[in-house]
């Protein structure tokens, strides 16, 4: 009988391999108590004809071992692969991506040498939803989906981070003063939940500008929680500015199992040369002893790892004449990491994961279950597939076929007003947006109404590709107006 925790071990692909090796390699030598259960997954699985790039048997094998240690992932371009990873973190519920980027001034040459900050980024939901269509010869969509769970969970879990860590701040980029109903639910749950956490005055940045001061001052960020691709986005380049995407570590965290890895990708173009810097995929490991409660074995390799950084001893990724002092692989990285084990770093701050921070009573992470708004239907927006028509024209089409429960009150192109009194300069595509309003006493409908009015649309030979409703939540609408409405 072994009282070790088993992790499940995905080498992965590209120079996967080679940096899980230095990565095990140096967890064996700190004789960290745990036993591994390899997995095959990603360009292999994906190749031998299976799109997901996993076989249902791994499946079993990540939710009896609960954590996972993974390599990156190829993803083939094309072919109707779908990312692994984004498959991984949905499937197994990895509702929280965290990803510290710190610069290591000044051993590691950085525009930024007081860096050190903590993106916390939505990992289920946004457009990573990956539901995606082409509706009409020259129109493609993908849909931005936000939920109020999910942004509860991602902005409490940041929160909470923070008061366990000791951060002083905590900061929201959204872009909602474009996406109002998306980004603003997102934000409006940020403000909501900073109140829960008193000793934080949460900040909110629009992401455009928030990115910018990202590049250009870092050091006046703590942690930044954000939906899904703003964080992928923004989490590479924090990485890359402290010095080389190389080093950060990165965790997929759920209600229970969890995934530790590199924030970078497989690297193809490197691999197989024992060039690659294996601490992006170190970090994650060492994440992943905390996470398991190994706080004592992480604070042994992570000060090894400052003190290899220190002493100069780096990969050609980070290694600058004058600053560097020996030019390292990948293994003979992970070798002087194994000669430091007990060793503490004299400039950079060494870490202690063994301090305990007051926790409070309870974990504040979830979400909260509210009653259901009350609905009322108000109205339907109608999509139409049609080539070269005068706006005009299809406004007088439709208001000729409109019913007496819904009446055509806008036509829209690309989100534009063109109907009524739209501008000829406006440019077209194939793609129209026709708003249906209640003319009801009570200006509410059914879905028979929506029926009927798709019915007189197909009559007049019209091509709809999709509808959405109209509808107000409490009396307050859950649609976007169209300009000028
Ligand atoms: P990448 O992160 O693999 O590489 C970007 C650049 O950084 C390259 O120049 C690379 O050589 C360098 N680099 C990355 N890691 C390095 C390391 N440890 N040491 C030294 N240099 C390093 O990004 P990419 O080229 O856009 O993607 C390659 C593949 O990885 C794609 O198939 C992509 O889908 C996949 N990917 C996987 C993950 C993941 O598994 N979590 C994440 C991102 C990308």
């Amino acid at each position: 009988m072994t009282d070790k925790q088993t992790v499940t071990i995905a080498r992965g692909d590209g120079i996967g391999p080679e940096i899980m090796q230095a990565t095990l390699a140096i967890l064996d030598a700190a004789q960290v108590p745990l036993d591994y259960e390899e997995i095959e997954v990603g360009e292999k699985v994906y190749l031998s004809g299976d799109t997901s790039g996993i076989a249902p048997e791994a499946w079993d094998v990540l939710r009896r071992n609960k954590v996972l240690l993974k390599g990156p992932i190829t993803t083939p371009q094309g072919g109707g692969y779908k990312s692994l990873n984004v498959t991984i973190r949905k499937t197994l519920g990895l509702y929280a991506n965290v990803r510290p980027c710190v610069s290591y001034h000044p051993f590691i040459q950085t525009k930024h040498p007081v860096m050190d900050l903590v993106i916390v980024r939505e990992n289920e939901e946004d457009l990573y939803a990956g539901i995606e269509h082409r509706q009409t010869n020259q129109v493609t969509q993908c849909l931005k989906l936000i939920s109020r769970p999910g942004s509860e969970k991602i902005v409490r879990y940041a929160f909470q981070y923070a008061r366990e860590h000791n951060r002083r701040k905590v900061s929201c980029f959204v872009k909602d003063n474009i996406m109002k109903i998306t980004d603003g639910l997102f934000h409006q749950v940020f403000k909501e939940i900073d109140l829960e956490f008193p000793e934080f005055q949460g900040e909110s940045w629009i992401v455009d500008i928030g990115a910018a001061r990202l590049a250009d001052t870092p050091e006046q960020f703590d942690v930044i929680v954000m939906p899904n691709l703003y964080g992928d986005i923004m989490s590479d380049i924090a990485a890359q500015i402290t010095g080389s995407v190389g080093l950060g570590g990165s965790a997929n965290i759920g209600d229970s199992c969890s995934m530790f890895e590199a924030i970078h990708g497989s690297a193809p173009g490197i691999a197989g040369q024992d060039i690659a810097n294996p601490s992006g995929n170190l970090l994650g490991a060492v994440m992943m002893l905390v996470h398991l409660g190994l706080a004592e074995h992480a604070t042994t390799i992570h000060n090894a790892w400052l003190k290899t950084i220190e002493d100069g001893v780096h990969t050609v990724d980070i290694y600058r004449e004058g600053n560097s002092k020996q030019k390292v692989g990948t293994q003979g990285f992970a070798a002087a990491v194994i000669e430091r084990l007990g060793q503490m770093p004299s400039v950079l701050k060494p870490v202690d994961y063994n301090v305990k921070v007051p926790q409070p009573a309870k974990r504040e992470f979830g979400y909260t279950t509210r009653p259901r708004a009350h609905k009322d239907l108000v109205g339907v927006d109608v999509f139409l597939d049609n080539d070269g028509i005068d706006p005009n024209v299809l406004g007088e089409k439709l208001s000729a076929i409109e019913t007496d429960a819904l009446h055509l009150v806008l036509i829209t192109n690309r989100g534009v007003k063109v109907w009524p009194k739209g501008f000829p300069e406006t440019f077209c595509t194939d793609h129209w947006r026709c708003r249906f309003r209640a003319s009801t006493p009570n200006n509410t409908i059914t879905h028979d109404d929506v029926i009927d009015l798709l019915k007189r649309i197909s009559d007049a030979g019209l091509d709809f590709i999709k509808t959405e409703h109209l509808c107000n939540f409490d009396g307050k609408p859950g649609y976007s107006m169209g300009q000028g409405e």
